[in-house]
């Protein structure tokens, strides 16, 4: 075998392995170049794949080309304008460069200005052209031999590139479908928008992540900047005076930021904005955020109903305890009770530890199983007419009548220890591999004594909470007297 035979063989051998590796677009392409350079001789390669949505091809690195194909009616030919990244642009024609056009091997032109010899072929997948690498291999002699193995290399290089770029579409709409999906079930258990709207911004963001989100609610003429703290960009405010209820979305001259209405069944709600200092957006983006907006746009309408029809329960949908309207009321009541008939009454707040952790860790519907498995807990460990309330987010309130405050806190260390034991079941949230976890719970214990209005009972057993959190978590601090 000659040299240059073996030669070739090496070449197909490392590229096989080359193309089985998973390394990322760019790199594939250095290695490619270099066996090229190494074992055929090829001082500059090119791989050039259209660019048509500007979606797949930023990590392909140097090689951002958009395609334009275009029909010269008089001359019956196709013309295919070709933009590359470093701002140059050549047109094509379908006779002098078949291959951009039909399904042909390659095609050799000789540069006569550069004296070399440039070798193009087609990257083609299901007939259809979606790039050419491009060769220059200066004066040296072409045997047909050398012609066969870049005709293979090409087929396994388009191959390859197919599958990553199929890999990556499904990736990308399997995590937009989690999206959707995502935002419309928050409803399921929350109504309030401030806990609503965060949720959305943060799946939406991270979704697209070239992007930064922002989500607008549209109040008294204005919109308001309501996800995340801030927004300083008077672009973008300008952007959204150009919205107008029935227009899917709005962009920037350059592309940058897109602006897409929350709209309710008259008028807007509001709006989210995608930003970016340096990437565009494609049209593949906007179609996602569209939908996106739509989707959230019907869970915030949702949680606004549900809010209105909510105002009236006195129960929490989530947990099935008193809700905090109810609570306002009950503690009213047991207050005056107790200075009425004098007798003894006691209250705790409950604070899951590191709650945070548990919703950015396992997703917020983990956090929800937890929180209903806390509220269960409870539940089941108070007295009959103890009243238990879901005071905020993973906050909850016990009011105690007639009890002693050593009863109480031998409650509150009750609760505290089967929590801790408890292994919290987050199966329904579909987490994978975790079927169990374990949170504690740090608690603040009262007693009533008939100096004090409701808010200042609240208040002590809120700073006694706040003790037990700064002095370790995970356990019961009684408030102090005074
Ligand atoms: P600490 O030990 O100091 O209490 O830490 P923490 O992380 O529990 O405290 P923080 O108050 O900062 O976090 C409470 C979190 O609870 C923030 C909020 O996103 C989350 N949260 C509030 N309401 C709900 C809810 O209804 N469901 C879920 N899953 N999370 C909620
Ligand atoms: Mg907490
Ligand atoms: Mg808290």
């Amino acid at each position: 075998m000659s040299k240059r035979e073996t030669d070739y063989i090496k070449f197909l051998n490392n590229l096989s392995e080359i193309l089985s590796k998973k390394i990322s677009p760019f790199n594939t392409i250095l290695a490619i170049k270099k066996l090229f350079k190494s074992y055929l001789k090829i001082e500059k390669s090119d791989f050039i794949i259209w660019d048509n949505d500007n979606f797949r091809l930023n990590e392909i690195g140097d090689l951002k080309v958009s395609r334009n194909i275009k029909r010269n009616y008089q001359m019956n030919m196709l013309y295919a304008n070709i933009a590359m990244s470093d701002g140059g642009s050549f047109y094509l024609n379908e006779e002098e460069f078949p291959c951009i056009f039909n399904e042909s091997d390659f095609y050799n032109i000789k540069n006569s200005i550069a004296e070399e010899n440039i070798i193009v072929y087609p990257l083609i997948s299901n007939g259809d052209l979606f790039g050419i690498i491009d060769l220059r291999i200066g004066d040296q002699n072409i045997e047909e031999e050398f012609f066969r193995v870049i005709n293979i290399a090409s087929k396994l290089i388009a191959g390859a590139i197919i599958n990553y770029i199929l890999n990556e579409q499904m990736e990308i709409s399997l995590n937009f479908y989690k999206a959707m999906k995502d935002i419309a079930k928050i409803i399921e258990s929350q109504y309030e928008l401030s806990y609503i709207i965060p949720l959305i911004g943060e799946m939406i963001d991270r979704f697209m992540s070239a992007h930064l989100i922002y989500i607008f609610i549209y109040k008294e003429g204005r919109y308001n900047l309501v996800w995340p703290n801030a927004c300083k960009d008077q672009q973008v405010y300008r952007l959204l005076e150009t919205l107008s209820p029935g227009r899917d979305y709005v962009l920037s001259a350059n592309s940058r930021i897109a602006a897409l209405p929350i709209e309710k069944e008259e008028g807007i709600l509001g709006a989210v904005v995608a930003y970016s200092n340096i990437e565009k957006l494609s049209q593949k983006d906007i179609d996602y955020l569209v939908q996106l907006t739509r989707q959230s746009g019907l869970t915030i309408q949702r949680a606004n109903m549900y809010a209105e029809v909510l105002k009236y329960a006195t129960m929490d949908a989530l947990t099935g305890l008193n809700n905090r309207r109810q609570f306002e009321m009950r503690l009213k009541q047991e207050v005056s009770n107790s200075k009425r008939n004098n007798k003894p009454l006691c209250c705790m707040m409950l604070d899951v530890d590191y709650f945070k952790k548990v919703n950015d860790t396992y997703g917020h519907a983990a956090g929800d199983c937890v929180l209903k498995q806390v509220s269960d807990v409870i539940k089941r460990e108070i007295r009959e007419y103890d009243i238990a309330c879901r005071y905020g987010g993973e906050e909850f309130f016990i009011i105690l009548p007639q009890t002693l405050i050593k009863e109480a806190v031998l409650v509150a260390q009750r609760l505290r220890k089967i929590i801790e034991e408890s292994k919290m079941d987050i199966q329904s949230a579909g987490v994978d591999d975790i079927r169990y976890i374990n949170v504690t719970v740090s608690i603040g214990v009262c007693e009533f004594d008939s100096s004090m209005t409701g808010d200042m009972f609240v208040q002590k057993a809120d700073k006694a909470l706040y003790e037990a959190k700064t002095s370790g978590r995970n356990r019961v601090i009684v408030a102090s007297l005074n």
